[in-house]
Formats: structure tokens, C-alpha cells, sequence
């Protein structure tokens, strides 16, 4: 196969959709106008921002459209909803998250921290799973806020959002729930009035729209004050005029996201399930970072014990593929990453951990190729690491069990 691209790291960002780009078109130099004004002219970029907003009502099975806040991206729906409703609740200093959060929701509770408010971490176990009975007795009277993603960025562990919504009503019916679903959407259904959450965020660059916009459903029930002060777009939750070709791409990515959940939900993780397969069975040492089965559907991680993850990536690039060590945002530094910490992976194979992920636009030919060349690139790997004797005594163990 010749050189060419093999995106495998659609969990940091995502190609733009054709419809999506076909969508946002006329927004940008024909249909200009602005959407509060009350001109003719400006009557089609209204109405345009009108039809994402019920595009994405209805992708998330939100009740009504006044409950879609038009955001720029993941994070600032995260620091909008939790800024948002604690700045509504002052009184209430508590708050629940987990460990394995995204930078863009951790690092705002470690503000947070210092401004006071009291902060849980609830831990997972070694297959990344919630702790929920701490969870439960974490709860008191003085909780403002639980916040859970809906899907763990690194390693695709979906976490049980309904069952975390019941436990939280039956402690203290005034604690609000946010929910960070920037890894769900697009992977697997998200009804938000099933899942009885209080606000949830998605960005639209995780699903084939472009980067640079998001959205952030708030429940009818609940009252946040905006992050962004000025004009009443957004019905005074956001100012700012309004990205109308990014919203209407949002609003389209969001119909062509729903039409796909099937084939993301079969083809993608057939295609997942394969790369995780062939490398477990090809590769001595390789180990599955979490074996739960309900993860989304396009997300692999994988540790190669005794090398470093980053070396294997530059030997990945060198043909074409893209994949990534942990996030997008902390791959660069040499800090394992925090979620594989949270599962106490081994520090012999939280190094080398890389995460492949996989879209619509994966095709059976590309991970064929993976998994032609990377046992030899981690082979290459493993004759340069200082740890011979160590990897020598694993083989030898491991004949020893097969006989
Ligand atoms: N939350 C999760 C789980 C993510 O994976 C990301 C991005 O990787 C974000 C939030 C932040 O989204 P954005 O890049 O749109 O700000």
C-alpha cells in the first residue's frame, strides 16, 4: 500500500462531513446576514439558526428547543453548565465528579477547589468502571452538582448515566446533573429525558462537523447564568452573535450522525473489535486497558508493555497512521495519562498505552495495513528497550503456561 493517510484518531477530531460542508455553504457569503435583525434580508439565517436548533432538540430527544444553548465548542459547554448552575446555587459548595474527566471539566473543579468549593474525585476500577456506591455516599445535602462524562475520551468506557441520575434524585432531589457527552454523540443514542439529566454537552467536531462550535442542552427546570455577557442571543444563556454556518452545520452533522448510529454501532466496531483481535493475538504483550464490553463503539486502547507509546506513534506516522497516546490535549507531555492512572494500569504498559480510533470513514483495507505493520514496528521497539531481561522472563513464562 502506498503512503497515505489512516486517520485512526477520530476521538480528537473528526473530517468534516461533504452534506455538512454542502450545508454550511450559503451561510457564509450569500445568506450573511444576522440573525436578530428584523430585515428581510436577514429572515433565512433566523430561520437557519431555528432548524439546527431543532435538528439537535431532536438528536438529543431534548423536550423543546429553548432548551439548546448554541456553544463554540465542548469546553465551553462544560464551563457553562457548571459555572452556570453553581453561580445559580451558591449556597451549595459541593460538587461530585470523577477521575477520569476530561482536562476541560477537571481542571475547572481544581479552580474551583481554590475558590473554595469542595471537590470528590470518585475513582474507577481497573477496567475503568464507576465506583457508584461511593458515588451514593458522597451525595449530601450540600451537593450543587454531580458532573459525569457520558464517554470516557481514552478508552470508550460508557458510563451508566441513567442509573447515576436515579441514585442522585434519591439523595437530594436538588442537585443538578451535568453530563459531558462530547465522546457519545454520534457513537451511541443519547435521549436526553430518558437519561434524566440536568444539562449535557456535545461538540460539533467530534461528529463531523467542523471545530469551532457545540451545543449544551439545559433542562427547562433548570436556571444557569450565562458565561458570555452582551446581546440576548441564545435567549440571554449565551452572547454573542450567532456562528450561523458552523450552527448549521452543527444541526446538519447531527441528522447525518443519527441516519449513521447503526453502522457505527455494527461496521465501526466490527472493524474496532478486528485491530483489537489481530493485536492481542499477534503481538506478544499486548494488553486490552479495559474489557468492558460496553464502550463506544470505534474506540481501542491498547498497552505495548516495556516501550514508550510516543515512539511507537512517530514509527505509526513515518506510514500514515495517525493514532494517539492519551488525549489530544495532554499527548506532547510526558505524563502518563491521568485515566490510565485512575485504572492503576501497570507502569509497564502505561507508556506505551495508544489508542486507536476509528470513524465512518474507516475502511477494512486500513486496518488490514495496521495490523500488517505494527508488530513489526513494536518488535523494532522492543529490541531497542533498556528492559531485555524482563521482556526475556515474560516469554519465557508465557511458554511455560502454553506448554
Ligand atoms: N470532553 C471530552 C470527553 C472530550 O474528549 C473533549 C475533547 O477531546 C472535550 C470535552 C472538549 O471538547 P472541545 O475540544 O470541543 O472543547
Amino acid at each position: 500500500m502506498d503512503k497515505k493517510l489512516i486517520y485512526l484518531d477520530n476521538n480528537a477530531t473528526t473530517k468534516v462531513d461533504d452534506k455538512v460542508f454542502e450545508a454550511m455553504l450559503p451561510y457564509f457569503k450569500e445568506e450573511y446576514g444576522n440573525p436578530s435583525s428584523i430585515y428581510e434580508f436577514a429572515k433565512k439565517a433566523n430561520y437557519a439558526v431555528k432548524e439546527a436548533r431543532g435538528q439537535i432538540k431532536d438528536f438529543l430527544n431534548a423536550e423543546n428547543e429553548k432548551e439548546i444553548i448554541f456553544t463554540s465548542c465542548g469546553s465551553e459547554s462544560a464551563n457553562t453548565a457548571i459555572k452556570g448552575v453553581l453561580e445559580v446555587n451558591k449556597n451549595k459548595r459541593h460538587i461530585i465528579t470523577t477521575k477520569v474527566e476530561h482536562p476541560c471539566v477537571l481542571n475547572l473543579y481544581n479552580t474551583l477547589e481554590k475558590q473554595g468549593y469542595n471537590v470528590d474525585y470518585i475513582d474507577v476500577n481497573s477496567n475503568g468502571e464507576l465506583n457508584l456506591e461511593q458515588l451514593e455516599a458522597a451525595i449530601n445535602y450540600d451537593t450543587a452538582l454531580v458532573s459525569v462524562m457520558y464517554a470516557n475520551n481514552e478508552t470508550g468506557v460508557i458510563y451508566p448515566i441513567e442509573k447515576i441520575s436515579e441514585i442522585i434524585k434519591s439523595k437530594n432531589k436538588e442537585t443538578k446533573f451535568f453530563v459531558d457527552a462530547v465522546q457519545a454523540a454520534g457513537k451511541i443514542p443519547i435521549d436526553v429525558q430518558a437519561l434524566g439529566v440536568d444539562m449535557l454537552g456535545i461538540s460539533g467536531h467530534k461528529f463531523h462537523a467542523p471545530k469551532g462550535v457545540g451545543a449544551l442542552y439545559v433542562n427547562s427546570k433548570t436556571m444557569i447564568t450565562p458565561l458570555i455577557v452582551g446581546g440576548h442571543q441564545e435567549r440571554g444563556k449565551r452572547a454573542g452573535t450567532e456562528n450561523v454556518p458552523y450552527i448549521v452545520g452543527l444541526g446538519q452533522a447531527a441528522m447525518e450522525a443519527q441516519d449513521n448510529l447503526k453502522y457505527e454501532m455494527t461496521e465501526v466496531k466490527r472493524l474496532r473489535d478486528k485491530l483489537e483481535t489481530n493485536i492481542l493475538k499477534n503481538i506478544f504483550n499486548a494488553r486490552l486497558n479495559t474489557k468492558v464490553t460496553n464502550r463506544v463503539p470505534n474506540t481501542a486502547n491498547i498497552g505495548f508493555e516495556y516501550i514508550e507509546g510516543e515512539l511507537i506513534l512517530l514509527h505509526l506516522s513515518d506510514l500514515g497512521i495517525c493514532a494517539s497516546s492519551g488525549s489530544a490535549c495532554t499527548s506532547g507531555s510526558l505524563e502518563p495519562s491521568h485515566v490510565l492512572r485512575a485504572m492503576n494500569v501497570p507502569f509497564t504498559a502505561i507508556h506505551g498505552s495508544i489508542r486507536f480510533s476509528l470513524s465512518k470513514y474507516t475502511t477494512e483495507k486500513e486496518v488490514d495495513y495496521v495490523c500488517d505493520v505494527l508488530p513489526g514496528i513494536i518488535d523494532k521497539l522492543r529490541n531497542l528497550s533498556p528492559f531485555q531481561d524482563e521482556l526475556e522472563a515474560l516469554k519465557k513464562m508465557k511458554a511455560a503456561v502454553n506448554g
